[in-house]
């Protein structure tokens, strides 16, 4: 038998001269690093935005894929529309009512998530240099996508209302006076991650109405709209602006991320550049994928599994919230959010959360520092903590394990 050739040691690259300039903005997310610590057993996880999938009904996803193999095997096994399936695009629509969103199929593309949908948005319209105004923090996924066009990232605060708009009002005017050119607000409304928060239904307006008299386009990403543990889901930014959004979704987190099945909502002609943009980068989002998640929605009560969804991640939304209280030391601050994965919690003053880390993962618990979320360095002092992905009972023996971190800083 042959043996596996042993992988050459690390050295330096022999290729760093030739990359182009793009590449110096790709860098290992600080996530990215964490995963391999943060996955050993021992370590309770409060890093990771992973859903919590162990509620599908395995079997009827089996069924559906079977039958989908059966009846349409080849159609689902060929390549197909840059645009997307046409009745996955229809049931999309539907999906996005739920949020008061009146749309046509014909202005959503199909993406590889809703991560590629950012990447399309960011190549069909920005240039190096060109500004994308985020949230103070923002989604580190949008952040390396931005950096790798070589965007500038300029942040607006955020309070426990979501976007301020005297700081959305600060940051265009400070921008602008600065001679560079804003391509688009990039906002997270519902359940932000890292930030926990949702844009009150009250400043929704008022941030729609700044975006349209200053002619900035928004792109509104909302993979977690459904997943709010109280009352009915928050009408969406697009729903009142059919021209200055550009709307993204997701079934990542309301059915599985493994299909990587996202869409955006486009006005009709950035559709067109879209599609082209999808052609250029995969020629059509993947066929087999789209059809499953189409087959999964027509056959399955999708409605009654983001129920149990919810229910499930406001329980350890729950234990995480308890623990917190208990548990921390009274001179940490977080929210309580009210949807979503995710709690931002600050550190008393003097307490980096990134110095931290390592003496964190030595007591067995892992978390993303705030830092990960800025792309100027902010951060330092607070952290993002997600209760998706591990048991109410991991939760409470994570936090207790922290508080005992943050606790031992507070006496160095
Ligand atoms: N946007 C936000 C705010 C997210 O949190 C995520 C996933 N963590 C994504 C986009 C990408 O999700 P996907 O590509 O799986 O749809």
């Amino acid at each position: 038998m042959e043996s596996t050739p042993s992988r050459p040691q690390a050295r330096l690259d022999p290729y760093v001269d030739r990359y182009a300039a793009r590449t110096a903005g790709m860098t290992a997310s600080e996530i990215r690093a964490l995963f391999a610590v943060a996955s050993r057993p021992e370590v309770v996880s409060l890093a990771g935005g992973m859903p919590n999938i162990s509620g599908l009904p395995l079997d009827v996803v089996g069924h559906a894929i079977s039958d989908l193999v059966a009846q349409q095997g080849p159609v689902a096994m060929q390549y197909g529309s840059g645009q997307g399936v046409p009745e996955l695009r229809e049931q999309i629509t539907e999906v996005m009512r739920l949020e008061g969103i009146e749309a046509h199929p014909d202005d959503v593309v199909v993406t590889v998530g809703s991560q590629q949908a950012v990447d399309l948005v960011t190549r069909v319209f920005c240039d190096p240099g060109d500004v994308v105004i985020c949230e103070a923090p923002s989604y580190v996924g949008a952040l390396g996508v931005f950096k790798a066009y070589q965007c500038e990232v300029v942040h607006a605060e955020m309070d426990a209302d979501g976007l301020n708009p005297e700081a959305l009002r600060q940051a265009i005017a400070a921008t602008k006076a600065a001679g560079k050119r804003i391509k688009f607000l990039y906002t997270i409304p519902n359940f932000h991650n890292p930030a926990g928060v949702t844009l009150t239904a009250a400043r929704r307006p008022e941030i729609l109405d700044i975006c349209h008299r200053e002619d900035i386009l928004i792109l509104e990403d909302n993979p977690y709209g459904l997943l709010g543990f109280e009352g009915e889901p928050m009408r969406a930014l697009r729903a009142d602006a059919a021209e200055g959004v550009i709307y993204l979704g997701s079934f990542s987190k309301t059915f599985a991320p493994g299909f990587r099945v996202g869409w955006a909502l486009a006005p009709h002609t950035v559709r067109e550049k879209l599609v082209l943009a999808q052609e250029s980068a995969t020629l059509c989002p993947p066929q087999f994928s789209q059809m499953a998640v189409s087959a999964y929605l027509s056959h399955h009560d999708w409605q009654g599994q983001i129920k149990q969804f919810r229910e499930m991640y406001r329980e350890r939304r729950d234990a995480m919230v308890d623990a917190l209280t208990d548990q921390m030391p009274a001179s940490c601050r977080w929210n309580v959010p009210d949807g979503g994965f995710y709690v931002w919690l600050t550190l008393p003053p003097g307490v980096d959360a990134k110095n931290m880390l390592p003496r964190a993962v030595t007591a067995r618990v892992a978390y993303v520092p705030g830092t990960a979320f800025y792309a100027d360095g902010f951060g330092s002092s607070a952290m993002r903590l997600s209760f998706c992905y591990p048991t109410p009972e991991r939760i409470r023996e994570g936090v207790r394990r922290l508080a005992g971190v943050v606790e031992a800083e507070l006496e160095l």
